[in-house]
């Protein structure tokens, strides 16, 4: 586990090093638990999410993709639940002023204890919190004399609910009415246009909406680099369904996102299901599937079956009838009829994706040369299909007329997939430049290229190197990227 926390450590820097996530506002000492994606770190999460959008939508007969506003009636808020349950009970330590989720809290101190009586403790924590009682969460930590980390005294506030969305407000005047909130979530955003998609596609039941997008949650404990943060990206899709079928449906979609997780190059056992023994109030079922993150298993994706709870709830305070008229027919040889269709969702974080590539992906080898001297290397293997540069084209001089051929290619090959053009320093240099950012082929230009037309094309995950027609240089890349 200590290595794990230094493999942690290390991915964390080679993201800064080599422009893939830089902490937000670094220039101003940073802004907690939000940061920004710099140039290889766009366009890998551009590609993660194309990969997700393509799979969900063109590759899909029943699901359409929309694109809804960040910001949405605030009613919308008060019928998801939001406003009411969308909380934590937090305390704070008197002594050193730090919060605490309730929970965690408690989960930590959990870990110090024998299994069984760690056990009997989060039971205990379990349905206090079920049943709301914040004096017998506060008498728990109390008579457990759990001490703050930082000022190591047990001198604790009353416990609290913390809501986590994040409010603003919108036009002119401050007031209560014109609080509005940063989603929470993707997920309304559909719901509140179930029935304009349905009625203007068509669509009939089965089908499903897909979105990706930003969301907001004022994480408390926001630690984990990327894996929590305050501002996030979200890939949810809401799968609109008869009721009755939706067991169907969740076994359905529960395996056919673990299997496309898996396409994308996550080993199956890195990847495990974790099924939700106690439910939300408004779910029959819900999974999560978990990698193996270099701190731990974790959630990287939810399923849930959601009932009906949202759509009439949005139904109940929209005071608008949002039905769906199903015309196929039941035993009898009559059509079904009006309903209010069920959901199962699918619903993963973009940013939480891209941590379980890089953590993947980023390898240290060592090896040992043929003249006997030790050599080594950081590798990206970031998977062909989804790295941000495909391929490096690399004059091996930056004079005989080989920056010319180079340009020429580069010229061919930009067209189809990114292309980088380098022709500064030692080739081993640019070579190793090349594997931190995970680009998965290089091609060198050298003399011999004048003479016979063919170049060097390497290989990053072997460091194989072969002689190849530079005719034929972008028709093999699109073929070795085709086969991801
Ligand atoms: P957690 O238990 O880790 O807080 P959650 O159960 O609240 O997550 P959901 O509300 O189901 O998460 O959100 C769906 C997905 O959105 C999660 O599986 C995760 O990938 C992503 N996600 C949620 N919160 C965050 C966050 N603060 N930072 C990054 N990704 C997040």
């Amino acid at each position: 586990m200590a290595n794990d926390a230094q493999l942690f450590q290390d991915i964390i820097a080679h993201c800064k090093e080599y422009g893939f996530i830089f902490q937000s506002s670094e220039l101003y000492d940073g802004l907690s638990a939000v940061y920004d994606y710099g140039q290889m770190g766009a366009p890998l999460k551009k590609n993660l999410r194309d990969a997700w959008w393509k799979s969900m939508t063109q590759m899909h007969d029943h699901i359409v993709g929309i694109d809804a506003a960040i910001f949405m009636h605030p009613t919308t808020w008060k019928a998801s639940g939001h406003v009411d349950n969308f909380s934590d009970p937090m305390i704070d330590n008197k002594d050193s002023n730090k919060r605490y989720r309730v929970d965690h809290l408690l989960e930590l101190y959990a870990e110090t204890l024998p299994e069984a009586e760690g056990k009997i403790l989060l039971d205990m924590m379990d349905q206090l919190l079920a049943a709301n009682d914040f004096d017998g969460l506060k008498q728990l930590i109390e008579s457990r004399q759990i001490k703050c980390s930082v000022s190591k005294t047990c001198n604790w506030t009353d416990v609290r609910q913390f809501n986590l969305m994040f409010s603003t407000q919108m036009g002119s005047v401050a007031g209560e009415a014109d609080t509005i909130y940063l989603r929470p979530e993707t997920a309304q955003g559909i719901f509140v246009n179930f029935l304009n998609v349905q009625k203007t596609g068509r669509m009939k039941i089965p089908f499903g909406i897909a979105q990706t997008g930003k969301a907001f949650r004022n994480e408390i404990v926001a630690r984990q680099f990327i894996f929590r943060m305050r501002e996030f990206e979200q890939m949810e899709m809401q799968f609109f369904v008869r009721p009755g079928t939706q067991m169907e449906w969740y076994s359905y979609w529960k395996e056919h996102r673990k299997k496309w997780l898996e396409s994308i190059g996550i080993p199956a056992d890195k990847l495990r299901y974790h099924d939700h023994v106690k439910l939300a109030h408004y779910a029959d079922a819900a999974v999560d599937i978990e990698f193996e993150f270099p701190f731990g298993w974790k959630e990287l994706e939810g399923i849930h079956s959601r009932t009906d709870f949202d759509l009439k709830q949005h139904q109940e305070y929209s005071k608008k009838k949002i039905q769906y008229f199903d015309n196929d027919l039941n035993e009898d040889g009559k059509p079904i009829g009006n309903y209010i269709p069920y959901v199962v969702e699918t619903s993963i974080g973009l940013d939480r994706l891209f941590l379980t590539v890089i953590s993947l992906s980023y390898q240290e080898e060592h090896w040992t040369k043929e003249d006997g001297s030790n050599d080594s290397r950081v590798v990206m293997k970031i998977p062909a299909a989804i790295a941000p540069v495909k391929l490096a084209i690399l004059p091996l001089l930056k004079k005989d007329g080989l920056p010319e051929i180079a340009r020429e290619l580069m010229n061919e090959c930009r067209p189809h997939f990114q292309c980088f053009y380098e022709e500064k320093d030692a080739i081993g240099k640019r070579y190793r430049r090349m594997d931190a950012i995970g680009t998965p082929f290089c091609v060198t230009i050298d003399h011999q290229t004048k003479e016979d037309q063919t170049v060097t094309i390497r290989y990053r995950d072997d460091m194989r190197q072969e002689r190849t027609p530079m005719a034929q240089v972008r028709a093999k890349v699109l073929e070795l990227l085709s086969k991801i």
